[in-house]
């Protein structure tokens, strides 16, 4: 960053100096006013800080002409002062000043100064659909949008515009109103609105010549975040572009960091099967249906056999890769509307809503070969399986059923390990045997 410095005192420039140095940025110190207005016309400066009093003119007058000048038209301009004159103050205001600093405290002072820099970095980066159909505007916008940073895809006509929307991948919809072809820009906001419900966090901006503040309203109402008439000004289209996209970034930023607080409450990082806590989210609500509309539910558990020798064999590394393979294999055999559990240590449960007791035999019964066949890091594994299923007709929660495949298993066990037992729930000692 470049920060001019326009300051008559000696003591003030060094204290200035140093500080700007400090943070990592160019300081440039002038005397006068003529010096920092040249300074001004003939390189780039991202904020400038000026003296009320000056040599040669004041503070208000430096506004006055820089503000009148290309270069400094939009950068930021403090002005300092050693008094608490407000009469002053609302002059450099009028003057085209950003903010009036008493001198006291140069520090606090840099450190608001420095925010302005920081929010005044417009570099973004991002991707931006773009809808214009005059070339001539096209050229103008385009420049403005890269020289930001942003990656453009423009488009003449809004259908081939919606065509190449992405909701994933694009950051920002900036689109003309009035366009040549059969949709109009009103026509994009709103098939992009439609067809993207959810990700309505897309930003749009609309672009228009006609200043109908009807037509802005229903702009608005259909899903417009901001609106910017031609012809464009620069600062205008890099602040409202550059607010868009910050916004949605962060809040795509907030939505993976909620994402992935979730994923870490809720599903066991080494099975990738969901942990114990999930159960009071997923199996009350599959529970309550199947008691309410009765419908069939049924619950597998798996528990790797010896799997304490194994871990004393192989070593506990090779235990957590042992587990973490028999879990994706319960993951694969899902289907969408199952939940695969890590239960306890190597206790892994699966709930099958709308399966029938014969089904989730089978099921347990093609699960216990996989897992006979699976041969996780070259080591042979085998799993006891019990299975059990909701008796129709009956309220079950999810502890019933546990105990129910729990007491399956350890028949499992005390028959000599790698079977499946299924155990109509009513009834704990009725058993069938399969495996
Ligand atoms: P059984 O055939 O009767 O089920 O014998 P077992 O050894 O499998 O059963 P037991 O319940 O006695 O032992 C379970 C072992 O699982 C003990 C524990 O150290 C191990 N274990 C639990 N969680 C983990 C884990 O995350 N990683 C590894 N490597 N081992 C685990
Ligand atoms: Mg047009
Ligand atoms: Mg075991
Ligand atoms: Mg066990």
């Amino acid at each position: 960053m470049n920060i001019l410095v326009v300051d008559h005192s000696k003591v003030f420039r060094a204290l200035w100096k140093r500080l700007v140095a400090n943070a990592g940025h160019e300081p440039i110190m002038v005397d006068d006013g003529a010096e920092g207005l040249s300074v001004l016309k003939s390189r780039h400066v991202d904020l400038v800080c000026v003296s009320l009093t000056l040599p040669d003119m004041d503070g208000v007058e430096f506004c006055r002409q820089a503000r009148a000048m290309r270069a400094g038209r939009s950068v930021p301009l403090i002005v300092l002062t050693s008094t608490e004159d407000k009469q002053a103050r609302m002059q450099a205001f009028e003057a085209g000043a950003t903010d009036i600093h008493p001198k006291t405290d140069i520090e606090e002072l840099f450190n608001q100064a420095s925010r302005f820099v920081e929010e005044n970095d417009n570099r973004v980066s991002g991707r931006v659909l773009y809808v214009e159909d005059s070339s001539v505007v096209a050229h103008v916008m385009l420049r403005i949008l890269e020289g930001m940073g942003l990656r453009v895809d423009h488009f003449k006509s809004a259908a081939e515009a919606f065509q190449a929307f992405e909701p994933e991948t694009h950051d920002l919809v900036i689109s003309d109103i009035l366009v040549e072809g059969e949709m109009s820009g009103m026509g994009l906001v709103s098939k992009v609105r439609e067809a993207y419900p959810d990700k309505a966090r897309v930003p749009i901006l609309a672009m228009s010549g006609m200043d109908d503040s009807t037509r802005r309203v229903e702009l608005f109402r259909l899903g417009v975040n901001d609106f910017i008439s031609k012809p464009v000004i620069e600062e205008e289209v890099i602040s409202r572009v550059s607010n868009l996209i910050s916004n949605k970034q962060l809040f795509d930023q907030v939505q993976s960091q909620r994402r992935h607080l979730y994923d870490l409450a809720m599903i066991d990082q080494l099975t990738g099967l969901y942990n114990r806590n999930s159960l009071a989210e997923f199996a009350n609500k599959a529970f309550s249906e199947a008691n309410r509309h009765d419908f069939p539910l049924s619950l597998i558990l798996v528990d790797i056999d010896h799997f304490k020798k194994i871990n004393d064999t192989h070593g506990h590394l090779n235990g957590d890769a042992v587990l973490a393979a028999v879990g994706e294999l319960l993951r694969d055999s899902c289907r969408s509307e199952d939940f695969a559990v890590r239960f306890g240590g190597e206790e892994l449960m699966l709930i099958l809503p709308h399966c029938e007791l014969e089904d989730a035999e089978q099921r347990g019964e093609q699960l216990r070969r996989e897992i006979e066949t699976l041969k996780p890091s070259g080591i042979t594994i085998t799993g006891s399986v019990g299975v059990t299923a909701r008796p129709r007709g009956t309220r079950v929660s999810m502890e019933d059923l546990f105990r129910v495949a729990d007491q399956a298993v350890y028949k499992a066990k005390e028959a000599g390990r790698n079977k499946v037992f299924a155990v109509a729930a009513e009834s704990a000692a009725g058993e069938t045997v399969a495996g």
